[in-house]
């Protein structure tokens, strides 16, 4: 028997902005399919590292290798950036000038060399997933603010991404909106696809999280799994303590 290797590795990864350090010495592994969380105080680090690994940003020391290939650096060709890491935001960040269905079959039109066909077909199965079929001719003003993550949530899915990088998916939502949000979220977990999540939806950790890393102060400063990650963390997560 062979053990599974990971599919998204952080290895010793340092990250500056300036004299700023927002990454130190950073290191991570995700195995196929697992859900890690990442939670702790604003400022952290959360999205940065979030932010390396989906190539949004380049590092200044250590790795990061995403499904064997090496990320450090920034990617000018868009199609492999989306193919390998799909990114979902704190803002949706839809284009008002796009339908829902316009917005999901756009990257993969322009980016995959597949049929239109195939492509929508492909569009109104994801919409579906999530309960927005009947939405596919709608305009993001007409969706609310949960319908409109779950958009981004299958705008990412749509590239058929090795792994989804959520941040802070629901920081901006109100509970009920967020209600909707994580549950795709959960539905996308048992699908078996690999997820890295900062969030600080304590309930979204403590059942859906194989692994959660703790950030403070740009460092992974505790690691494991939900049980063992102390209650302290999460309160810190929310930015009440210090
Ligand atoms: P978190 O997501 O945990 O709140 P961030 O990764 O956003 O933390 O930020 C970590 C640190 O890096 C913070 O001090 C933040 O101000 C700083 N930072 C993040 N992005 C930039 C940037 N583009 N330029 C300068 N400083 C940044
Ligand atoms: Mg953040």
């Amino acid at each position: 028997m062979t053990a599974l290797s990971p599919i998204v590795v952080v290895d010793g990864v340092s990250k500056r902005f300036g004299a700023l350090t927002a990454l130190d010495d950073v290191s991570l592994s995700v195995l196929p399919g697992a859900v890690q969380c990442i939670v702790g105080p604003p400022g952290s680090g959360k999205s940065t590292l979030l932010r390396c690994i989906g190539q949004c940003e380049t590092i200044d020391a250590g790795s990061i290798t995403v499904a064997g290939e090496p990320i450090g650096h920034l990617r000018l060709d868009i199609a492999s950036q989306h193919l390998m890491t799909g990114m979902v935001f704190p803002h949706p960040d839809l284009s008002d000038q796009m339908t829902v269905l316009q917005t999901l079959i756009e990257r993969p039109l322009t980016l995959l060399k597949r049929p239109r066909r195939e492509i929508v077909a492909e569009a109104m199965a994801l919409l579906d997933r999530v309960g927005l079929a009947e939405k596919r001719d709608s305009y993001p003003s007409e969706l609310s603010g949960g319908q409109q993550q779950r958009v981004a949530i299958v705008r990412a899915l749509a590239m058929r991404p090795q792994v989804m990088l959520f941040d802070e998916p629901t920081s901006a939502l109100d509970p009920e909106h967020a209600g909707e949000v994580l549950a795709a979220m959960r539905d996308l977990a048992a699908t078996g696809m690999t997820m890295i999540v900062a969030t600080r939806e304590r309930d979204f950790v403590r059942k859906v999280a194989s692994n959660v890393a703790v950030m403070d102060r740009a460092r992974i400063v505790e690691q494991g799994p939900p049980q063992r990650v102390s209650e302290r963390a999460f309160v810190r997560s929310l930015g009440g303590e210090r």
